[in-house]
């Protein structure tokens, strides 16, 4: 009762705050400061977040996609200016690319939202309104720069070293200067990105570090407060301390490490902790992940195809879905906080479709506002890719809008990562929550299952039968989406209507009696469903018990009670899923029988 006038009190603040505020609107009028209510999904807080913890999100495509037609809506519907919607969501920073110039001779521009200072002014505009800060992502190219690719700019392309390290001091300079005299609230800055191992068509080190410099007293000069951040990506691949040491070598003034981190490519969270804290603690720098994203679909929604789908040959530590999209983030966040990290920023979340119903209309759209990844006119500067792949959006299906711009349940992340869910309270969530029946309590040790919760690693002596084609059906090793130990038994599939299979045992030496037995499930995405429980004897069902799959972590059992059985037969017990929808996927655990 407490808790629900609580409640009430809050909502009518928030009214009240609402109702006072139009412009100039302060972050903390409109971000939550308590658990969630009304989430269907769950994420457990993370403890000992500090309050000014990053949590940022490249925007940089938005104005791109306004402008092809798109609008964006809260999870209620609510039509609103994005980044309202995201400082409403728990986000607190956002990250713009600039590059200095995406556009041809004649003015076409090169895609990828056409990002130039003047991009980064609006959308900086837009964030300060909402007091969130500005991370602004210099390439130092006219497109596109990453591991692969590290163009200088048109401009630039005939400079030597010394030419060009002033020309990029002056254009930073510049740049940050025309965000300082707008009031744009910058609190940090990317002296190129992805950097590993070139920038802005150097490959030497000490060139590297050369230019960086010169971006950096830029940055100390017009915005003294502000953060002076590099960015690598690849964390896997061990080279981070060495880049570090290259840094210091060469003498470069900067304040943070970041990097790249997603999870398809980018190596286990536990080396992200490690290599992070190394730099950490060895080099005093602060470390922050400055782009991330996980998928929440298989699907596409522009028709353009995305890096990421079903079936891709990657590292896939979440299903795609949004409980994994939320998953994802939350262990990223730990991890980062593992390592003393000031952040995460996710890339692109409000990328979605541009909006046209043929793939022919969006391909305008694309062309004209540089909605898509790249244009047409993007060859002549970048022939051997953009030349080739132009087009629209292959991160949709990362994003936390739909494809009609409506925000996801998955935007709530930020805000579940920070203070939990009200609709679960106090949840003992990756404990046991298992309460025994008084009958199991008394048998306890007396449950007549071999391997009843998966916990030998492996199946035997439980059967699965795939009757659908299911794609994954297999036991797993995952604590946190185990009801207890770290075993359970796991199946998901891509394709609607092949998520159908049996998984069940047949013990033995059991003595005449009547017995119980129950068995755990829990799931989502699964559409239409048909789960039970069953007993059989002799290979006949001879009870079923209805079973439910509803969302991650809630588990719901099927139980069946009073199954006579007589020496000389064969008893089985199991379950039997049915699941309709695509990307259906679900987990086992826990079975037990015993004897009445
Ligand atoms: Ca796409």
């Amino acid at each position: 009762m407490r808790k629900r006038i609580l409640r009430l009190l809050a909502g009518l603040l928030n009214l009240l705050l609402l109702a006072g505020c139009a412009e100039g609107i302060a972050r903390e009028d409109v971000a939550p400061t308590g658990r969630l209510e009304g989430c269907s999904l769950y994420l457990k807080a993370v403890e000992g977040l500090p309050e000014d913890f990053i949590f940022g999100m490249d925007a940089s495509q938005v104005p791109s996609l306004e402008a092809s037609g798109v609008k964006y809506y809260d999870v209620a519907g609510n039509e609103k200016d994005v980044f309202r919607i995201l400082v409403e969501n728990g986000v607190n920073y956002i990250r713009v690319r600039v590059w200095n110039d995406p556009y041809d001779a004649q003015g076409n521009g090169y895609g990828g939202g056409n990002c130039t200072v003047d991009t980064a002014l609006e959308i900086g505009k837009r964030a300060t309104k909402y007091g969130m800060k500005l991370l602004v992502d210099f390439h130092y190219s006219d497109f596109w720069a990453d591991p692969g690719k590290q163009q200088a700019p048109k401009a630039w392309k005939d400079l030597d070293l010394e030419a060009k390290t002033q020309a990029l001091e002056a254009y930073t300079r510049e740049s940050l200067q025309k965000l300082r005299d707008a009031g744009v609230d910058v609190g940090m800055v990317q002296v190129g990105n992805e950097t590993n191992g070139a920038l802005c068509g150097e490959t030497s080190w000490s060139a590297i570090v050369q230019l960086m410099a010169a971006g950096s007293r830029a940055v100390r000069a017009v915005y003294p407060e502000a953060k002076v951040a590099v960015h690598f990506a690849n964390p896997e691949n061990g080279a981070y301390p060495a880049y570090a040491s290259n840094l210091k070598l060469y003498g470069l003034d900067y304040d943070v490490f970041g990097t790249s981190y997603y999870p398809y490519w980018h190596g286990s969270l536990e080396n992200l902790t490690n290599i992070l804290r190394q730099i950490r603690t060895q080099y005093g720098k602060e470390v922050l992940v400055l782009e991330t994203s996980y998928a929440w679909t298989g699907e596409d929604s522009d028709f353009f195809g995305n890096t990421i789908s079903e079936g891709s040959a990657v590292a896939k530590p979440y299903p795609y879905t949004l409980q994994g999209q939320v998953n994802s983030l939350r262990d990223l966040t730990q991890a980062v906080l593992d390592a003393d990290g000031i952040g995460v920023c996710y890339w692109e979340g409000t990328w979605i479709s541009a909006g046209g119903s043929t793939k022919e209309e969006n391909q305008k759209l694309w062309e004209q506002y540089g909605s898509g990844w790249a244009s047409s006119y993007a060859a002549e500067y970048d022939p051997q890719d953009a030349g080739k792949w132009y087009g629209g959006c292959a991160v949709d299906n990362q994003a936390f809008f739909d494809a009609q711009g409506r925000a996801l349940e998955s935007l709530m992340a930020f805000n579940l990562i920070r203070y939990g869910n009200e609709s679960v309270p106090e949840p003992p969530e990756y404990e046991m929550r298992w309460t025994p029946t008084e009958a199991e309590a008394a048998d306890e040790g007396e449950n007549l299952l071999h391997n009843p919760g998966f916990e030998d690693g492996a199946d035997a002596p439980w059967t699965a039968t795939n009757l659908g084609g299911c794609k994954e059906l297999n036991i797993e090793k995952k604590t946190g989406d185990s009801r207890s130990g770290d075993w359970h038994y796991h199946f998901w599939s891509p394709d609607a209507g092949t998520a159908e299979f049996t998984l069940e045992q047949s013990p033995e030496g059991l003595e005449a009696g009547t017995y119980d037995f129950r068995i755990w499930i829990m799931g989502g995405d699964c559409g239409e469903a048909e789960v039970y429980a069953y007993a059989k004897l002799d290979g006949e069902i001879v009870a079923k018990a209805p079973m439910e799959i509803t969302v991650w972590n809630e588990w719901h059992a099927g139980e069946i009670t009073g199954i006579e059985y007589a020496e000389g037969r064969t008893l089985t017990v199991g379950v039997y899923v049915k699941a309709s929808n695509p990307g259906a996927w679900g987990k086992i655990d826990d079975a037990i029988l015993y004897r009445q």
